[in-house]
C-alpha cells in the first residue's frame, strides 16, 4: 500500500483524515466517503497518529493494532489509503509536519484536503503553525451532533481561513471511539458501529476490556490529530 503511495500524485485531489483511530468506526469511514464525494476526490488517505499532541501516550492502543485496524476496516474500498507518515516518525504528530511530508510525497501539484471533525475546527487557530497548514491544505469540516456555527470568531482569529475552509454537512453519526472504548469494558456491544472485521479484531486480541484504562482520556474529546 504504501509504495502506491509513494508514486508521485501529480494533479490529485487528497483528502487527509488524521486521528487515533483507536478503534476506527464507521463515524471515520462515513466521513471520509462523504468528502470523497463531495469534493471529487483522486482518494482519501487514513493518517493514524503515532502520539497524539492532544491525548496522553499511556493508555493509547500500540500503533500496530490501531493501524491493522485501520487496514481491515479500509480493505473493500478502493479509494481508501492508509499512510504511515505519522507513526514512522519520532515525536508528536504535528499536523503541519504532516502535510508537509505528504505533500514532499506526492508532489507539488497534489490538491490536499484536511478533514476534521467540525468540534475540533473551534481549536484550530491554536494548533501548532496554522498558517502552515492553510499555505498547504484546505481544511474541510465536517459537522458533527452538537455543532455549533464558530466561524465568525475563528475568521477574526485567524483570516487565512477565508478561502481555505468548506464546511461539509456530515452523516451524523454520533459514534466516538471513546464510546465503543466504554461499551466493550462494559461487555455492551459494538456491533454495527463499526465493521465486522474490527469488532472481531477487538474481541480476539481483548481490547478495552479493562474498565478505566481511558479514564484520563474522558475528557479529551476527538483532537486526535489537531495541532
Ligand atoms: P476519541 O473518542 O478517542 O477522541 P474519535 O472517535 O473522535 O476518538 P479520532 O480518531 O480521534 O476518533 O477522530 C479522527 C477524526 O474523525 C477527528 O477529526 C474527529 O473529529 C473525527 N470524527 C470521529 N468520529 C466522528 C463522527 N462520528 N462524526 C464526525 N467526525 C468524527
Amino acid at each position: 500500500m504504501f509504495e502506491r503511495e509513494r508514486e508521485p500524485g501529480g494533479g490529485e485531489r487528497v483528502g487527509i483524515l488524521g486521528g487515533t483511530f483507536d478503534p476506527v468506526h464507521y463515524g471515520h469511514l462515513a466521513i471520509a466517503e462523504e468528502v470523497y464525494c463531495a469534493l471529487q476526490l483522486t482518494r482519501m488517505v487514513f493518517v493514524p497518529a503515532g502520539l497524539p499532541p492532544h491525548k496522553p501516550a499511556a493508555g493509547i492502543t500500540p500503533v500496530q493494532q490501531r493501524v491493522t485496524m485501520l487496514e481491515c476496516a479500509i480493505a473493500t474500498n478502493p479509494h481508501f489509503t492508509l499512510s504511515l507518515v505519522d507513526v514512522q516518525r519520532a515525536g508528536p504528530s504535528y499536523t503541519v509536519e504532516t502535510l508537509r511530508l505528504l505533500r514532499q510525497e506526492w508532489g507539488p501539484r497534489a490538491e490536499l484536503f484536511f478533514v476534521i471533525g467540525s468540534d475540533s475546527l473551534k481549536d484550530l487557530p491554536s494548533w501548532y503553525d496554522p498558517e502552515g497548514i492553510l499555505a498547504q491544505a484546505t481544511i474541510v469540516a465536517l459537522t458533527r451532533p452538537g455543532y455549533v456555527d464558530v466561524r465568525a470568531g475563528l475568521l477574526e482569529r485567524l483570516p487565512a481561513l477565508k478561502d481555505r475552509l468548506i464546511l461539509l454537512e456530515g452523516p451524523l453519526l454520533a459514534i466516538s471511539a471513546t464510546d465503543l472504548r466504554q461499551r466493550v469494558a462494559e461487555g455492551r456491544p459494538i456491533k454495527y458501529q463499526t465493521p465486522e472485521v474490527v469488532e472481531e479484531y477487538i474481541l480476539r486480541h481483548g481490547l478495552y476490556r479493562q474498565a478505566g484504562r481511558r479514564a484520563e482520556r474522558q475528557e479529551d474529546t476527538h483532537a486526535a490529530h489537531a495541532i
